[in-house]
């Protein structure tokens, strides 16, 4: 049986089962294969009863004496059962299975596996995993136990879908389909790892805990493997196309272009850090290759990166070439149409921002010989006859989708590239020449990670912030000194200062039902809270105009306290305020508490950083105090990292270019390994012409990534 087989024409898997399957990703017999445990029960301990003690987890083979459905007074159904191995009378009961009582019958006699535990008094298992020991189907699969008696794998579940019925359906088709599995890894790389089809059945039905380890292992590899092979593949392909026109960059001195490059750096109305100053070298030291650049630039929440792309756009533009500016959401563009135009618009670059709620392309410019006239605002008929006027133009999406991509763009830029999917860089590379091509993270990935999960890209570091900034001030407030801290946040309004308050995460994507929360919480402060402040409501549910007229507000001091939902997490900037509240915090990783938390401490004033709980277990509470000691993204993100996995970095608000099942990007030393393999291969065959079963299999993981 092949792979991409759908779910639902295999034997057993109705529409109603298929559609279940469906809710878990799972719709080929591929992915179901593919679906790993992520943990495994220990039954392999199989003795009587009467040897057992009470919290020890067992596996018995004996009896049904008796078997019946109780009813609750609540609805609920209890499926209780009294079964005897021989040694000791056990209890067993299930919850909400009264189908139980049609499978199992007295009489019957069957293996048995869970905790022993005392329930109303009576030797128990609760929610006991069994199988008939006369069971047929067993006996066709050399009589090997599936649920009991061994390490029974856990994988994750959805409602109507038991972790019993997925381990049997696995048992069923992998016989069928490990047969069509071919093992793409070369020999030399597979060494003394275990064969693709014994890891994928072992780590479904391993024998022991070196099986499972073996099988995990071999898995993990395979999964970061890949990754580096992709996007190492990819970097090698983009080097090789050649960019637009090889750039005049004005390094020497006495060229009129760096006089005027110069001339823009000294007009900022501060001095760049060194580390601004050294990424702004390897960026132009790129433009000046034939190759378009690929490069990603990382750095904290207010390092100052969109200064360092402004001084790259006026060197586009001193080359006569033009930028396009890509924003993960219309505030973000909003706010950088507004930044670029203050800086560049004096040296007499047009800039115009082109979003989706702006269809229109607006382009804002002050021309250069009526130097003081006031604002020229155009709105042209058409995306491509305004992109024809714009030096640089701003956007969301829309700005890569619509026909504003000329032959005269020099330069994409891409801020906040964790929100963006792989299609805006597979659509640069559809072209003849290359634009030189720049992106931007606040994510701060550890460098080893960077280098495997950005291996397409060359990586530049901000590790600096501007010296003038203050230590933001964080507190984790306990639920007792609620109160205070609104009393503390009034207080500092009414001396002129503004805050963001933001509201529950209630779901990872800004859903109604998040919305709906921020809307109630925003008019319980409004009335019972701060009656004296004007408040502003901020999700992403509002339209473009509407975001941007909120934010304005904010920005212009109209809006005292922005209630908002984590849509202001990227990028925006108001350095009037000093006050981020966070509720709910514990539901953020680390890394994005320090991302909010950075959207305060801009100006020169003392920031503060108010953290929420709902839960106030000493576990999450010391988690969350470690922002109150430390403030290095870096830092942070490794926390992360050991505390909860790489899903909070990588997870889907970050909207992670690939997804993890079984490795973790925390262990770092097999991100190495698989990607000095991965190096390995394509230093002496970059396109992977030896290896065809490669190709076709980075072809299968990540269509998008690939370069043609
Ligand atoms: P981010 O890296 O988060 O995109 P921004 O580019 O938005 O950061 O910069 C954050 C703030 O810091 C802006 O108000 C910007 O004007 C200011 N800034 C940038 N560079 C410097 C610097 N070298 N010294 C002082 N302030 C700076
Ligand atoms: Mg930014």
């Amino acid at each position: 049986m092949l792979l991409d087989t759908p779910l639902r024409y295999t034997v057993g898997i109705g529409p109603g089962l298929a559609f279940k399957l469906s809710r878990l990703n799972l719709n080929t017999v591929g992915d179901l294969i593919y679906h790993f445990p992520f943990r495994y029960d220990d039954f392999s301990s199989i003795k009587p009863a009467s040897q057992t003690a009470i919290g020890e987890v067992i596996t018995l083979k004996g009896e049904i004496w008796s078997i019946k459905n109780i009813y609750t007074r609540t609805g609920k159904v209890l499926t209780q059962a009294l079964f005897n191995d021989g040694t000791s009378p056990i209890q067993l009961t299930w919850f909400n299975q009264s189908y139980l009582t049609k499978q199992i019958k007295a009489g019957d006699r069957l293996q048995v596996s869970g905790k022993l535990t005392k329930y109303q008094s009576k030797l128990s298992i609760m929610v006991p995993r069994w199988e008939k020991i006369s069971d047929e189907k067993r006996l066709a699969n050399n009589d090997k136990s599936l649920h009991t008696g061994r390490l029974v794998p856990v994988y994750p579940e959805t409602e109507g879908l038991t972790s019993k019925w997925i381990v049997a359906k696995i048992n069923q088709l992998l016989p069928l389909t490990l047969k069509t599995i071919v093992d793409p890894l070369p020999e030399e790389i597979r060494g003394k790892m275990l064969s693709l089809t014994d890891a994928i059945s072992k780590i479904h039905l391993p024998e022991n805990w070196e099986e499972a380890e073996k099988a995990r292992e071999r898995l993990a590899f395979d999964e970061l493997f890949y990754i580096s092979l992709a996007t190492q593949k990819t970097r090698l392909a983009w080097k090789e196309k050649p960019t637009i026109e090889k750039l005049q960059i004005p390094t020497s001195t006495g060229r009129a272009g760096h006089d005027k490059l110069q001339k823009f750096i000294k007009s900022l109305p501060f001095k760049l850090t060194n580390a601004q100053e050294k990424v702004t070298k390897e960026i132009i030291a790129d433009l000046e290759k034939t190759q378009p650049m690929n490069r990603l630039i990382q750095g904290e929440v207010g390092s100052g990166k969109t200064v360092v792309a402004a001084i790259i756009i006026y060197l586009i533009h001193l080359n006569k070439l033009k930028t396009l500016f890509m924003a993960p959401t219309e505030i973000l563009a909003s706010q950088h149409f507004a930044t670029i135009t203050n800086l560049l618009e004096p040296f007499g670059i047009k800039v115009g921002i082109y979003t989706g709620s702006k269809k229109q392309l607006n382009v804002i410019a002050r021309s250069e010989t009526t130097k003081q006239s006031s604002e020229e605002k155009r709105s042209l008929r058409s995306a491509r006859d305004d992109g024809r006027v714009a030096d640089v133009i701003i956007g969301t999406h829309a700005l890569l989708s619509d026909k504003l991509l000329t032959e005269d763009v020099g330069l994409v830029i891409i801020d906040e590239q964790q929100r963006f999917g792989v299609e805006q860089r597979t659509l640069l590379r559809s072209r003849a020449k290359l634009p030189h091509f720049l992106t931007t993270t606040a994510t701060p990935i550890p460098r080893t990670v960077a280098l495997t999960l950005y291996g397409d890209l060359d990586l530049s570091i901000i590790d600096e912030l501007p010296k003038n900034r203050l230590k933001i001030k964080t507190f984790v407030v306990p639920k007792k000194k609620r109160k205070d801290a609104y009393k503390f946040i009034e207080k500092q309004v009414k001396a002129g200062d503004q805050a963001y308050l933001i509201t529950p995460l209630i779901e990872i994507s800004e859903t109604m039902k998040s919305v709906r929360a921020a809307t109630v919480e925003f008019e319980k402060l409004k009335k019972e809270v701060f009656p004296d402040l004007k408040l502003g409501l901020l999700h992403g549910r509002l339209k473009g105009k509407e975001k941007d007229e909120i934010m304005n507000k904010f920005k212009v001091g109209e809006i005292d306290i922005l209630v908002s939902t984590s849509v202001v997490e990227v990028g925006v900037d108001v350095p009037n305020a000093t006050i981020m509240v966070i509720e709910s915090s514990e539901r953020f990783g680390l890394s994005q508490l320090h991302q909010l938390r950075g959207r305060v401490g801009r100006g020169n004033k003392q920031s503060y950083c108010l953290l929420f709980s709902e839960i106030e277990e000493s576990s999450v509470i010391n988690r969350l105090k470690n922002l109150e000691r430390i403030d290095d993204g870096m830092k942070l993100s490794e926390l992360d990292l050991k505390i909860r996995g790489s899903g909070q970095i990588f997870g889907t608000e970050q909207s992670g270019r690939f997804e993890l099942k079984i490795a973790d990007f925390s262990d770092l030393a097999l991100v190495e390994k698989t990607r000095n393999a991965a190096y390995g291969i394509l230093k002496n065959d970059s396109k992977l012409d030896k290896y065809p079963l490669l190709q076709a299999k980075l072809q299968s993981l990540a269509p998008n990534v690939m370069p043609d």
